[in-house]
């Protein structure tokens, strides 16, 4: 499932806040609205799987 890579990076798992400013470092996240923080990537990803089952519940085969 092929899914928009756009703010997957910078959108917070936790709370859904979206902001270049939860990015403070190519490396880390840290969410301004509810602190969250992770490894960057480990966000990214977790946004990017959350996107594909969203997809794919919304087109099932
Ligand atoms: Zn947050």
């Amino acid at each position: 499932i092929a899914v928009d890579p756009r703010n997957t990076s910078r959108t917070c798992p936790a709370c859904g806040h979206t902001a270049k400013e939860n990015r403070p470092t190519q490396e880390k996240f840290h969410c301004i609205a509810c602190g969250h923080h992770a490894h960057a990537d480990t966000v990214a990803a977790t946004n990017v799987l959350r996107a594909g089952l969203v997809r794919r519940n919304a087109n099932p085969a």
